[in-house]
């Protein structure tokens, strides 16, 4: 299996694609932690990363899909992409890349979340100043109300995930991602699946899209 998910900041593909890897035996290629283990490894192409990086900019398409190719192609499983491809023409240059190498992606799965549900998702974020640990005021309370469990410091709403900044960046995704959400559905093989409800119903529904889709090939 070769799949891809596409999805706002919040909407899940990290747990859920740890979990869809853990299901079918296939290998989570984390676009962040590729980038970051290849930043701190020295090599030239991490060189080059670090300096986009370290000056608050965006990796440019030519790098990303350089850096994601090696992964790939060096792969003998199946694999889930997450957080890659995130622009146009990063998706139109993986197309082309796995088809010559007759590794074509089988499906993509769009997450897509309803506006209230992600925004409590960012909003109920409570982190610890101190020892850097992340609670969740739905999913992963404090055991006393805005207090670290850990060392009792008292728990802070991070600058991006103020409302006004939330609502900002879900707005700049949708505006970015609205051509490669076009581009894979006329392809084919591409699926939306509501990851509104809780990690473990979002988890089924799916594994199940996933098992449907290919039993249908
Ligand atoms: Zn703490």
């Amino acid at each position: 299996m070769r799949i891809a998910l596409l999805g706002p900041p919040g909407s899940g593909k990290g747990t859920q694609a740890q979990r869809i890897c853990e299901a079918f035996d296939l290998v989570h290629l984390a676009s962040g932690d590729i980038l970051r283990a290849e930043k701190a490894s020295g090599s030239p192409l991490g060189n080059q990363i670090r300096d986009f990086i370290d000056n608050g900019l965006l990796v440019p398409d030519d790098l990303m899909v350089e850096l994601m190719r090696q992964k790939i192609l060096d792969l003998k499983k199946g694999f889930v992409l997450d957080g890659f491809p995130r622009t146009l023409p990063q998706a139109q240059t993986l197309n082309r890349m796995l088809f010559e190498a007759d590794r074509p992606l089988m499906l993509v799965l769009n997450f897509v979340v309803n506006p209230k549900a992600l925004s409590r998702r960012f909003e109920g974020r409570r982190v610890c100043p101190v020892c850097l640990s992340v609670y969740h005021i739905d999913s992963l309370p404090p055991q006393n109300p805005g207090i670290c469990d850990l060392d009792g410091a008292k728990l802070i709403i991070r600058e991006d995930d103020r409302p006004e900044v939330v609502q900002k960046r879900i707005a700049t995704y949708q505006e970015t991602m609205a051509p490669l959400i076009a581009y894979y559905a006329q392809l084919g093989n591409f699926k939306t699946v509501d990851t509104s409800s809780s990690i473990d119903d979002v988890t089924h529904a799916v594994l199940e899209k996933i098992r449907r889709h290919f039993e249908d090939e």
